[in-house]
């Protein structure tokens, strides 16, 4: 008999918790037909409502439900890692608990692991429900990453993937701090079917993710899968060496050939500005980079777990 374990982050959601575990059997005669045991892990990030209690409520009525909860909010990127340390299946899937991430499509993600892929990806083909600016941005996003770093992330992906033991262990290996998980997906390789679905909306409770902390988000993807905005900066750099060298020419021409009565102060103020501008910026992109440097030094744990059962 194979495990499948189901990793179910959890924050502030004690709304959805039972939903998902009902919604979730009822795949029960999929699961016996094809001879899989599953266990379904909820990883409680730091819940301040009522979340580890509905959890635990279900543990008590199925032992295949189990919880590790953390000592405050890690993030979803932490939640995630700390279900692939603990889950034991010879499959891994990680869902969210809103049911955004239909358990329905499971027995056809299954059907293309056992054709011999290693991962099975989703992605959504619309972005039905979502407010358009947040749409337009992680268009941008995802066009710009694909400029910009050679690892593939996919637009749309949700975070709602079947993987085998192997490739779980190859993420497992990769110990970075600052993580984002849909780039360690695409960077680990391995072989991956990509099935696409409509946009669900979520069923109860609200998102967690607000306009800033998705934007702060896509900056870390950025920093963690490219250092193009370091190159950026010295192309810069190179263009305003350029500019100034062309400068100084017209100006030694213009006085050699008309003289020069003193002028061109505020000019000269504007351009003060704009390099100063320029080069603080470049400083802030080479700051970021290092500030991830500094938290990766540190070795710090990925999470704190507090309780688990
Ligand atoms: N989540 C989490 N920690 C966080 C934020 C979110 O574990 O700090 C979980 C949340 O409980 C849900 C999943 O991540 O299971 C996706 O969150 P949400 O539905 O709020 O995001 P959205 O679907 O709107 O992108
Ligand atoms: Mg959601």
């Amino acid at each position: 008999m194979k495990l499948l374990s189901v990793i179910v982050p959890c924050y502030n959601e004690e709304e959805t918790v039972a939903d998902f575990y009902a919604e979730f059997v009822k795949n029960r005669s999929f699961f016996e037909k094809k001879d899989l045991e599953y266990e379904i892990i909820y990883v409680d990030d730091g819940s301040k409502d009522g979340t580890v209690g509905e959890i635990r409520k279900l543990h008590d009525a199925d032992e295949r439900v189990h919880m590790v909860s953390f000592s405050r909010n890690f993030g979803k990127e932490a939640a995630m890692y700390a279900g692939f340390e603990h889950a034991k299946g010879d499959y891994v899937v990680t869902m969210d608990v809103d049911l955004q991430d239909p358990p329905s499509l499971l027995p056809e993600m299954f059907s293309y692991i056992e054709e011999g892929y290693d991962s099975v990806a989703t992605r959504r083909v619309s972005r039905k429900g979502e407010p358009p600016i947040r749409s337009f941005f992680a268009r941008m996003f995802y066009r710009l990453m694909k400029k910009i770093s050679r690892t593939e992330i996919v637009d749309g992906a949700r975070d709602y993937r079947l993987m085998t033991r192997q490739m779980v262990d190859a993420i497992l290996s990769v110990k970075e701090y600052n993580r984002f998980t849909k780039g360690i997906y695409g960077w680990v390789g391995f072989t991956t079917k990509w099935i696409e679905f409509e946009n669900v909306e979520r069923k109860k409770g609200e998102t967690k993710w607000s306009f800033w902390k998705l934007f702060a988000y896509s900056l870390e993807g950025i920093m963690a899968f490219s250092t193009a905005p370091l190159a950026f900066a010295s192309v810069l750099g190179i263009l305003f060496c350029v500019l100034a060298f062309l400068m100084i020419l017209v100006i030694i021409v213009k006085t050699l050939v008309f003289g020069d009565p003193t002028s061109g102060w505020p000019s000269m103020i504007c351009i003060l500005c704009l390099i100063s501008g320029v080069q603080l910026f470049c400083m802030g992109i080479i700051g970021q980079y290092l500030s991830k440097a500094y938290m990766e030094v540190k070795e710090r744990p990925i999470y704190i777990c507090k309780e688990e059962i």
